[in-house]
């Protein structure tokens, strides 16, 4: 027997959810939607118990995301791409840093005549940005450098000694960090705990797709099923039809009228490339931000403690501006977990920031299918742009006179960049005709009108802020205006 659905949804994690979040609230009570989860559903209680047993850091859990993870062939670069392939996705093993995008962002091209613009505005997002601050409670300070209609839902985390002294130098461009960390109890989740066990929060103040959204999965409308991996989609003139799918090691096919994909910027390309969307930009593009750590050792025994939360707060003072025609922005983090200065006495003399910095897509860093199994996608990743470079050499050139009115006695930059922001982005990216992007500014694919693509694949130009409201606010903007 067919299988006929009304909208069939691939992933459980944002992209996906905050769809369903949306779809389901206009949905009539008729409608029949099928979602397929290549994972299982591992509950947070599974994972502390694992955790506890397995002794599992953050290393070990990264290394266990990027080295064994069998889901794609990486063996064409050295880049780690991490991600959690299960119910819920990343979101079991995100941070939590959610800051907003600048408006600015959304126009590169326009005012800085760099990259592409966004084929919709932060005015047209602002809403739903608003609504998915909401739907996660997002901790956030009164004062932003980005417009917002409506304030953060929870109070600001506290911030830290040397915090208060830079916000009271650069004012709103120096910020408390929004954050889905909640700042105090909410719904099913506890207070952030400070201890940056971020990865695998232990008393589930972070937003996860299971503490708060796992209900819409068992709505009447909904059935959902587990190891079961999309892998090629039947495309017919401007429409998608059915999808194909592995489940028991069977191949299955289902009908829709509506398919939305929100499998990550990797599978999301590899199922349209296998399914013959022959678009030239997809695949291509794989991208994320660059980070870099420096440490400020602090004179004068003026000691950095404080703070209620793993990353204390956002810089934004070189993220955007005219400099932006010639380098890349960046913002900046107060990183805040266990380190110390290696000096008797002056443990906490020390600031750890992260310097991220946007990238411009490049096409040839890029997802593909690989020849010997179609369940496969194989990612090759060269470097970043040359414009990013030049941010990174302006941050070595120049870091000293971000802290020029502090006691700073040496700063250490790194010399490396770090391995991976722990974003995957690009690969499927929307322009305002089909000509500039594979997909519109509500995700509906140019050619296959009833096709989706969500998540950070869209994304045109890759912003310094971590992504994952902005992939949450889009697919709420993507579900309310399908109907
Ligand atoms: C350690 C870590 C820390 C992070 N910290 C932050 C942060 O602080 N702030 C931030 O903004 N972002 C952060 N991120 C990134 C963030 O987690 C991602 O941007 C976000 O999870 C992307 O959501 P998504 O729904 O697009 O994809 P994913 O979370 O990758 O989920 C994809 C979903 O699709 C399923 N799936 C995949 N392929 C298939 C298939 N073929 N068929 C069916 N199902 C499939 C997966 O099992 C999963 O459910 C972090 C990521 C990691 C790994």
């Amino acid at each position: 027997m067919k299988e006929k659905y009304d909208l069939i949804m691939a992933g459980t994690s944002f992209a996906s959810t905050f769809f369903l979040k949306k779809y389901l609230e206009k949905a009539p009570s008729t409608a029949k939607v099928l979602v397929l989860e290549r994972g299982k559903m591992l509950s947070h209680a599974q994972r502390l118990s694992f955790a506890r047993e397995q002794k599992y850091g953050l290393n070990s859990f990264i290394s266990s995301l990027s080295q064994q993870n069998p889901t794609f062939d990486n063996t064409r670069s050295s880049k780690p791409w991490i991600f959690d392939p299960n119910f819920g996705g990343s979101s079991n093993c995100w941070t939590g840093c959610t800051p907003r995008f600048m408006p600015n962002d959304f126009k590169l091209r326009s005012v800085y005549g760099i990259g592409k613009d966004w084929p919709l505005s932060y005015a047209q997002l602002e809403p739903f940005y608003c609504e998915a601050e909401e739907l996660m409670q997002i901790s956030g300070p009164s004062q932003t450098p980005y417009p917002m209609s409506r304030k953060y839902p929870l109070p600001a985390h506290a911030l830290s000694t040397t915090d208060k002294i830079m916000q009271e130098h650069y004012g709103p461009l120096y910020i408390s960090q929004p954050t889905a960390r909640a700042s105090r109890a909410t719904g099913n989740r506890g207070t952030c705990c400070t201890t940056s066990i971020c990865h695998l929060c232990p008393v589930n103040a972070k937003f996860t797709i299971e503490n708060t959204f796992l209900h819409l999965y068992s709505d009447p409308r909904v059935n959902i099923q587990y190891e079961s991996q999309v892998y090629a989609l039947d495309l017919n003139n401007d429409k998608v039809n059915a999808v194909h799918y592995t489940a028991q090691n069977k191949e299955r096919k289902a009908e829709g009228e509506v398919v939305a994909l929100g499998t990550n910027a990797i599978f999301n390309s590899h199922i349209l490339l296998n399914s013959g969307d022959s678009h030239p930009l997809t695949g291509k593009g794989l991208s994320e931000q660059v980070g870099i750590y420096a440490y400020v050792y602090l004179g004068h025994g003026m000691d950095n403690v404080g703070g209620s939360s793993t990353i204390t707060a956002n810089g934004f003072m070189w993220y955007d501006g005219p400099h932006r025609k010639e380098r890349a922005a960046c913002i900046i983090e107060n990183h805040n977990d266990p380190f110390i200065r290696n000096e008797r006495g002056r443990w906490r003399q020390m600031m750890k920031l992260k310097f991220v910095f946007e990238d411009l897509p490049q096409n040839d860093n890029l997802v593909s299918v690989s020849e010997s199994d179609k369940l496969i996608p194989s990612a090759e990743y060269k470097t970043h742009s040359a414009y990013t470079q030049r941010g990174i050499d302006f941050l070595h050139a120049n870091i000293e006179k971000l802290f020029s009115f502090l006691p700073v006695e040496k700063i250490d930059l790194d010399d490396f960049n770090q391995p991976t922001e722990a974003h995957i982005l690009g690969t499927v990216r929307m322009g305002k005709t089909i000509k500039d992007g594979v997909v519109d500014h509500k995700l509906s694919h140019h050619q296959y009108r009833n096709l989706f693509v969500l998540g950070g694949s869209s994304f045109p130009a890759i912003t310094p802020s971590n992504p994952t409201l902005t992939i949450s606010a889009l697919s709420l903007r993507a579900a309310e205006l399908s109907f």
